[in-house]
């Protein structure tokens, strides 16, 4: 496998029983894949119409029973297997990732680390799904409960993590016997087959993982397909409410996590130049094209005119440029969106906030025709602003300024997000409050951009999370599974006789 990140590729096809599918279809769709900071289109991607729906999802049926029975040890081989290759290869997936996000490689690395964490949980799998037994329970009768696969089961995963969003499931869902279809983003496609193409060296049998991409035909054909029997679903709020609603209704399991609002708040006796790191590294990574990036930052006063000075020199040192060439920042990921994310500069501007440092008139390291957009710094932004009220999902930081820390928390429980937020302070009790307080599902302490480890689970609160169970982890292992308990008794004569009553134990 190489990677050639400088011309133009071959088409981005379906993989469905470990080889290429190019789609069945007499009217196939295609759609094109760019490289953000050229501007120029990289490849092109087939979109799946209802037949490859049913030939990725019936592969990955047929290849369920095999897989289901196949012994946890030589399971866990396999997923070792993968693990060593990712760890060994993991520089050409940042580099597909960087060609077609537009992420930093050292940002893109990361990621993939971050996936990789997972599927190392994952290699724990025959502990993981250890069920428990009690022998005796009543007199002669034995009560174990197992954890069993559901079948093939679908991942929806949105562009901003291309690698990691997919890891955060497929590698939980494999390990405990399911078969797997990922539908990724259409806008950076080609990770998932570098993903795929590893499992068939990693060993995995033909049909257990498959990639079907397209835009709302394939996840609409996966949402009511009879033989999907769970989704699992990252992106925007509006999709992943769809999702949850759509893929209940035709009863299946459904996890579909959605968009953000990340506040981060800043107490007075916090260290203000540790706090102004924080609120660049995390505001402006991956050109704040991440669901935990801060967007909202709550000074509570007296700090808050230090605090956006230190944040907006160090902003405005921040190098935007082609990932490749050692740039902090990279382009936005389409030229549509870098024009909606410019948009709402324009709006915050309208609505009154004061700009102090503007992304648009940013010089990139990088294509003229790239889709830049510089950091960019709101003060003085009030709740019911466009930038305050919107998930931007760009370089776009907005302070709004809080007299207390009750004020601030106010805030922050009013926004209709819940996926992450931070505190900086040096007060443990106010830490500890804030903690115990804010209606958010991931916290982080002085920590800024607080995604669990991958033994702890993932996920934000009210419209940040449709369903009850959170990525991997625990709640992944669960979400993967369905329970059985027996209650068994080894009959001998004296168990004879007709006895209607319930059951009881004796
Ligand atoms: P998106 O909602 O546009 O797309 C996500 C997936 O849904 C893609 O695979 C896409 O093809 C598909 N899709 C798009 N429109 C659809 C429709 N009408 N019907 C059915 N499927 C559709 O999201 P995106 O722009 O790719 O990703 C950015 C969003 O994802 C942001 O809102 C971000 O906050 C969110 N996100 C959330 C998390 C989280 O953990 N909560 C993590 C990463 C990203």
């Amino acid at each position: 496998m190489t990677v050639d990140t400088d011309s133009r590729r071959d088409d981005v096809t379906h993989w469905v029983a470990n080889r290429p599918f190019p789609g069945a279809a007499h009217d196939a769709r295609w759609a094109d894949v760019f490289d953000p900071a050229t501007g120029a289109v990289r490849t092109r991607v087939a979109l799946a119409r209802p037949e490859d729906v049913d030939t990725a999802v019936g592969t990955a049926a047929k290849a369920f029973p095999l897989w289901r029975d196949t012994s946890l040890a030589k399971r866990v081989q396999v997923l070792f297997r993968f693990r060593e290759l990712l760890n060994e290869r993991k520089g050409e997936l940042a580099e597909i990732i960087t060609a077609e996000h537009g992420k930093v490689l050292d940002d893109a690395l990361g990621e993939v680390s971050r996936g990789q964490e997972v599927v190392e949980f994952a290699c724990g799998i025959p502990h993981l799904i250890k069920g428990d037994m009690s022998e005796n329970a009543s007199t002669g009768v034995d009560v174990s409960s197992i954890r069993q696969p559901l079948g093939p089961v679908a991942i929806v995963s949105p562009f901003n993590f291309p690698a990691m969003v997919p890891m955060w499931f497929f590698p939980i869902a494999i390990a405990a016997g399911n078969t797997v279809v990922l539908k990724p983003s259409e806008k950076d496609p080609s990770a998932a087959n570098w993903m795929a193409r590893l499992w068939q060296e990693a060993g995995l049998p033909d049909g257990v993982f498959n990639v079907l991409h397209g835009d709302k035909e394939a996840v609409d054909g996966l949402l009511s397909h009879p033989q999907v029997k769970a989704v699992s679903f990252v992106g925007s709020t509006p999709i992943a409410r769809y999702v949850y609603e759509t893929a209940s209704r035709y009863g299946k399991r459904v996890q579909a996590l959605g968009g953000a609002k990340n506040h981060m708040v800043v107490l007075p006796d916090a260290d203000l130049d540790l706090a102004a790191d924080a609120a660049v590294n995390a505001g402006f990574g991956s050109a704040g094209e991440r669901c935990m990036a801060i967007s909202a930052l709550v000074a509570v006063e007296p700090v808050a005119d230090e605090l956006v000075a230190k944040i907006a020199e160090r902003a405005a040192g921040l190098r935007t440029g082609d990932g490749r060439r050692g740039c902090d920042m990279g382009p936005l990921v389409t030229r549509a969106h870098r024009d909606r994310v410019a948009s709402y500069i324009d709006s915050g501007q309208q609505d009154g906030a004061t700009l102090v440092l503007d992304g648009r008139t940013v010089q990139a390291d990088g294509g003229a025709d790239g889709f830049w957009l510089g950091p960019t710094i709101f003060d003085h932004v009030r709740p019911g602003m466009g930038v305050y009220t919107d998930e931007i999902f760009g370089p776009v930081l907005s302070v709004l300024r809080a007299s207390t820390y009750d004020e601030a928390i106010e805030l922050v429980n009013a926004n209709p997000y819940g996926n992450g937020t931070a505190i900086f302070t040096n007060d443990g009790g106010a830490a500890r409050r804030f903690q115990n307080e804010v209606e958010v599902g991931m916290i982080g302490i002085n920590v800024p951009i607080p995604v669990p480890v991958g033994y702890y689970s993932f996920g934000g609160w009210k419209n940040s999370l449709f369903g009850d169970s959170h990525a991997y982890g625990a709640d992944g292992v669960r979400f993967y599974t369905r329970g059985k308990v027996v209650t068994s008794r080894w009959l001998d004569p004296s168990h004879g006789g007709i006895n209607l009553g319930f059951p009881q134990n004796t």
